[in-house]
């Protein structure tokens, strides 16, 4: 079987999880293979990120899009990450 971690990303090597996604090899916006993490709540958050698990594999392209771009693909990572937290947290969703 064809191994899918990129030379940047093995996700045995890793320290972080994420509550949105199981699947560490493939971005989670576009589906190309995953080659950086992305911290959900950048910035002031970031270690907060990291032990919420809000975190998310995303292709280099996409991780450039959400920092540079930022603006609605940052907003919706953010929302999805919240939506999810909720939902592990209550056992359901209220939104
Ligand atoms: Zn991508
Ligand atoms: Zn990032």
């Amino acid at each position: 079987m064809e191994r899918l971690y990129s030379r940047h990303f093995d996700r045995r090597s890793m320290k972080y999880t994420s509550i949105l996604t199981g699947d560490y090899t493939t971005c989670y916006v576009c589906g190309k293979p995953a080659e950086e993490m992305h911290h959900i709540f950048h910035g002031a958050d970031k270690k907060l990120s990291e032990k919420l698990g809000c975190m998310v594999p995303l292709c280099r392209a996409c991780h450039n899009r959400v920092h540079h771009e930022g603006g609605e693909l940052d907003w919706e990572l953010k929302e999805e990450a919240q939506r999810v937290y909720l939902i592990r947290t209550f056992g359901r969703c209220y939104l």
